[in-house]
């Protein structure tokens, strides 16, 4: 299926090497989008650069750290380089390393913060420059439901990033929208991938595995992001929240 609006867009995507990033790469680049795919596991992406590319896709990768800047701009670069221009990028990374507060996990603290906040803002500095000189652009922050709801206990730092997400995200589209760049939330639940794994506490990781039972599966969410790219240009989808159906949280 190709989709004319998604078709040929310059997509650059944070995270991809599993997850949402991942399933959100392939579904674009079967509707035509070229992908540029950025995350630390460079094996992971050159195994889904590789997959894009045998079923005749565009697709180019590259190790990215966003908790450094220098990669996270090269990897814009590079999808400058190749193709001219960005069209979208989908700031994705990010880490649920969860635990009671009382736990003093402050290195777990910093690399939310690192990896949620500030490698989601080193995206916006690397393409904004370039979407303001193309008088276009759109920029697709992931968020979560835990930046509604304060998500504990445990989840207390994740909470605070994604709720930064998303004032960061509502911020900036009011600052950019004169240059035409639109900006959307998406926010989803429960998804199965492997972010369950991230918490270095055995039993927050049973707990978690038991409540993502009903966990819905990341092509879910790489709809809903396809959907916000192939509106109209004048046409902006701001927010998107996307829980299974059994889930309250
Ligand atoms: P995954 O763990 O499968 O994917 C997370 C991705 O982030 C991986 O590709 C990982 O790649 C990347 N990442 C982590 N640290 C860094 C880093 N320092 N630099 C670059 N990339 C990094 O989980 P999800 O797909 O679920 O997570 C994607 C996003 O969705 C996250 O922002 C998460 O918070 C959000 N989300 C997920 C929900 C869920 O239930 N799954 C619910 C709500 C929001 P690598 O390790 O190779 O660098």
């Amino acid at each position: 299926m190709r989709t004319s609006s998604i078709a040929d867009k310059v997509v650059v995507i944070t995270g991809a090497s599993s997850g949402l990033g991942e399933s959100t790469a392939r579904l674009l680049a079967a509707n035509g989008a070229k992908v540029v795919l950025g995350a630390r596991r460079k094996d992971r992406i050159d195994a889904v650069v590789k997959e894009i590319t045998a079923k005749g896709g565009s697709a180019l990768g590259f190790k990215t750290d966003v908790t450094k800047r220098v990669e996270v701009e090269a990897l814009v670069k590079g999808a400058t380089e190749k193709h001219g221009r960005i069209d979208v990028i989908v700031n994705n990374s990010g880490i649920m390393p969860i635990a009671p507060m009382a736990a003093l996990k402050v290195d777990e603290w910093d690399r939310m913060i690192d990896v949620n906040i500030k490698g989601l803002l080193y995206g916006v500095a690397a393409v904004l420059p370039v979407m303001q000189k193309q008088k276009q652009g759109h920029i697709i922050n992931i968020a979560s439901v835990a930046g509604f709801k304060v998500f504990a206990p445990g989840g207390v730092v994740y909470s605070a990033t994604k709720s930064a997400v998303r004032a960061l995200t509502e911020g900036l589209r009011m600052e950019v929208k004169a240059d035409n760049i639109r900006c959307t939330i998406i926010s989803p639940g429960a998804v199965a991938t492997e972010l369950t794994e991230s918490s270095s506490e055995e039993a927050i990781r049973k707990n978690l595995r038991e409540f993502y039972k009903i966990a819905i599966p990341p092509d879910s969410i790489a709809r809903a992001i396809a959907y916000a790219i192939e509106q109209p240009a004048e046409v902006e989808i701001d927010e998107v929240v996307i829980r299974p159906t059994a889930q309250e949280y």
